[in-house]
């Protein structure tokens, strides 16, 4: 019994730091965004005060059972007399009074949280106890405070939703460029692109497939015109890309569409009779009416490519911003066959949020790619795996 009470003390305690910390740093910025998270918070504290409820019954029913129980309700009482009759907080002033040195915000913040829990919010000490706690602190050393509180939470059961800052302390370094954090491995890897990109999840027609027959007949008409340009490059994090300027497009029929961009995954994505090639490079279109489509050049081993080698010896080995190579002008079309016959079907953006409505052309003809230019790629694995038919019908000319 005395250590399910400590435990629920040692929670409620947590809670409170954490919601004061929470709600200290809410009235300093006027971060609005935090608020929800509060609210679920509090939620999370409402919950632990019905549980401290219960508990107290039940310790005041086992009182009248057991004569052993009463140390520890009496503990309990006590405890919650302390914080109503302010003797904690008096104690603790007098801690940090008979402390040598500079209080550490740490304990400026311990302060707040005390007058909180006995005082209340309105009380005007409690406010500036918290003001001078946060003139104290760097704000990543705050985060690291609450983050600790929200673990030190989790690790006792709680079910605590992390402030939306100590997600980006935990990813830190997928959140500082502003973007949604997702990956090919993982947590983040593809089966849970879903939790994040609905679409990626639920959807019907999501790329890439598994090209395999029986196929309907093919009528569409593919004609390339790609022109050269200056090579301007890119790591996202997740591919190289190659961004193109206007002026290269792809006929489907009577259909124009915009080159894009231009990039590859590792292995193929789409697999030919469940076979994946070494590499596949993706051509991104968009017609003027924002249709989208996606030509496929699958890559193979073979010899070395010229134009690979052009890219790979100016793609930027980490994740940055566009590199535009002055002295390079590169043409798209060196990397696209000279036939065009090909495999189409209805599917999806291959990467977060799995958009669709993106028709793909994936050509039959590969080209070659050396083993070493498949070796030299930056990353390993960034292919998404191939995804259900659904009732798709895959057209070949
Ligand atoms: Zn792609």
């Amino acid at each position: 019994m005395k250590k399910h009470l400590r435990l629920i003390i040692e929670i409620v305690l947590g809670l409170l730091l954490a919601g004061a910390l929470a709600f200290g740093y809410w009235s300093y910025s006027g971060k609005k965004h935090i608020m929800s998270e509060l609210t679920e918070a509090s939620e999370g504290a409402s919950e632990v005060q019905q549980e401290l409820d219960k508990l107290t019954k039940e310790l005041e029913e086992a009182k009248e059972k057991l004569e052993e129980t009463e140390p520890a309700a009496k503990q309990l009482d006590a405890v919650k007399e302390s914080f109503a009759n302010g003797v904690v907080l008096q104690d603790y002033e007098a801690f940090i009074k008979a402390q040598k040195g500079p209080v550490t915000s740490e304990r400026q913040l311990g302060l707040g949280a005390l007058r909180l829990l006995t005082k209340g919010a309105d009380d005007p000490e409690t406010v500036s106890a918290f003001q001078k706690a946060l003139e104290m602190a760097e704000w990543s050393s705050r985060v690291k405070s609450i983050c600790a509180a929200q673990n030190a939470l989790a690790a006792a059961g709680q079910k605590v939703k992390v402030l939306a800052d100590c997600a980006l302390e935990k990813e830190a370094k997928a959140h500082k460029k502003g973007h949604v954090h997702w990956d090919y491995a993982g947590d983040m890897g593809p089966e849970n692109w879903g939790d994040e990109f609905p679409t990626c999840g639920k959807g019907q027609k999501q790329a890439p497939l598994n090209i395999t027959g029986p196929f309907e007949k093919s009528k569409d008409v593919l004609v390339v015109n790609y022109k050269e340009g200056p090579l301007k490059i890119l790591n996202n994090g997740h591919t190289i890309q190659v961004n193109v300027e206007p002026g290269s497009t792809l006929k489907v029929n009577k259909d124009v569409y915009n080159l894009l961009q231009f990039h590859f995954h590792r292995p193929s994505e789409e697999q030919i009779d469940g076979k994946p090639m070494a590499m596949v490079a993706h051509f991104v279109h968009k017609s003027a009416e924002g249709k989208l489509a996606v030509l496929g050049v699958l890559l193979s081993d073979g010899k070395d490519n010229a134009a690979i080698q052009t890219l790979w010896n100016n793609a930027p080995k980490s994740e940055g911003p566009e590199v535009v190579v002055d002295k390079v002008k590169f043409d798209p079309s060196s990397l696209v066959p000279a036939a065009l016959t090909h495999y189409s079907y209805e599917g999806s953006l291959t990467t977060p949020p799995c958009t669709e409505g993106v028709n793909f052309y994936i050509l039959k003809t590969p080209v070659d790619i050396g083993k070493k230019q498949v070796v030299d790629f930056p990353f390993k694995r960034n292919a998404r795996p191939v995804q259900p038919l659904n009732g798709r019908k895959i057209n070949a000319n």
